[in-house]
């Protein structure tokens, strides 16, 4: 999960790192108290979890707290990159000698953390790696060691940062550490005319593994741009997408569920979503499974596709005629099952005889009916 940058702010401001002053607004209306709180002058800020928002128009300075409310307005509701604005942040400007960027990665091809830093940062950071990238240092961290005040050093010195910049480095490992996180970057990094050096930017990416013990970010779970399916279904602990064809798919496994996509794509119809049920597919499972399908208006069939394995298919079947009492099944259902205890699974199913219910015994069959369905539907 990636935080907004008010949140790495605020983060970054808890581990010693300086920061603007700043707040963070919804309407434009209280745009202008906040200016004035923060001194009139201020940088207006898109909320907005992608990069680049300089270059989109999602960062101007305003003159005064009337300018700020103006900015404030025009911002948000802005769509950058596919993200539509729903927060600004009005922060205080401070006058850039030099911008810096830093950052701490998990590099998971090495196995290590990488830090990478450039004293040419700025918006600009991404043309300086591609075509100097000898501007840019790129120093593997020893994840039992981490940056000690003597590895900063090393990073501050590979990236011709001004030594000032080493007690940043090392808070900002520890957010890094204590957070989670698999990455955080700063871009830019700046030191001032007056000779301060401050994080102007943030970008922080949790560990979602590690969300259970990190319970201050339970509520970000909600993201308001996020699809509000997925996000229903992530409420339930549940990894369903969203794609846009017309076939909704259940399976369980990760393997299986893309091969499923591919099969129903090869019958001619698109799946429209899908749902990872995982081992253990319970009654509750299937159930909260079957309604978050079956509440995209984009399905015209639903297919499970389901090979038991720890999860006897006699499960599966008792899961989805119990999901049959509580969720109103309004789309045919085509159940292919096999693997452990298929036999019994099917009788279970045969017996329910629920009319919108289908089986087919083979994934090819079943994906073929579920693609003919969706087309006819
Ligand atoms: P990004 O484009 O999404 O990375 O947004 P940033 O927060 O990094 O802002 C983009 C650029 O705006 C920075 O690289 C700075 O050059 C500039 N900027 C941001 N805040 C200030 C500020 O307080 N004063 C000045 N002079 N420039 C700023
Ligand atoms: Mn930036």
């Amino acid at each position: 999960m990636d935080l907004y940058e008010h949140q790495a702010r605020d983060l970054f401001a808890e581990y010693g790192i300086a920061v603007p002053e700043a707040e963070t607004v919804e309407f434009a209306r209280e745009a202008a108290l906040a200016a004035e709180r923060l001194g009139g002058r201020v940088v207006v800020k898109a909320q907005v979890k992608t990069g680049g928002r300089g270059k989109a128009g999602g960062v101007k300075l305003a003159a005064d707290p009337a300018a700020a409310e103006l900015t404030a307005r025009q911002i948000l509701g802005m769509d950058i990159k596919g993200h539509t604005v729903r927060t600004v942040m009005l922060a205080q400007p401070v006058d850039i000698e030099t911008e810096f960027y830093v950052s701490y990665v998990l590099d998971r091809a090495a196995g290590t953390f990488l830090a990478i830093a450039s004293a040419e940062g700025g918006m600009d950071i991404e043309e300086v790696a591609a075509t100097r990238p000898e501007a840019v240092a790129r120093i593997p961290i020893d994840p039992a060691e981490g940056v000690t005040a003597a590895k900063a050093v090393e990073i501050a010195v590979a990236a011709q940062l001004p030594p000032e910049t080493a007690p940043v480095l090392e808070s900002l490992w520890q957010v890094l550490i204590r957070e989670d996180a698999l990455l955080v970057e700063v871009n830019p990094l700046v030191r001032t005319t007056d000779g301060r050096i401050l994080a102007l930017d943030g970008k922080v990416t949790l560990d979602d593994n590690a969300q259970f013990r990190q319970s201050r970010w339970g509520d970000e779970q909600q993201d308001p741009g996020a699809d509000p399916l997925e996000a229903a279904a992530a409420a339930k602990g549940l990894n369903y997408v969203k794609l846009d064809g017309e076939v909704g798919i259940i399976g369980n496994g990760a393997g299986l569920v893309m091969s499923t996509l591919d099969v129903v794509a090869g019958c001619g119809a698109r799946p429209a979503n899908f749902l990872d049920i995982g081992g253990g597919a319970s009654a509750q499972v299937m159930a909260d499974g079957l309604s978050v399908i079956l509440s995209d208006p984009d399905v015209k069939s639903v297919f499970v596709n389901v090979f038991g394995g720890i999860t006897a298919c006699d499960a599966v079947a008792d899961g989805i005629v119990q999901a049959l009492e509580t969720v109103r099944l309004t789309k045919p259902l085509v159940v292919r099952l096999d693997g452990n205890n298929a036999a019994r699974g099917r009788a279970i199913l045969a017996d329910r005889a629920h009319p919108l219910v289908e089986q087919v015994t083979t994934m090819d069959g079943a994906a073929r009916q579920s693609a003919v369905l969706a087309n006819a539907g």
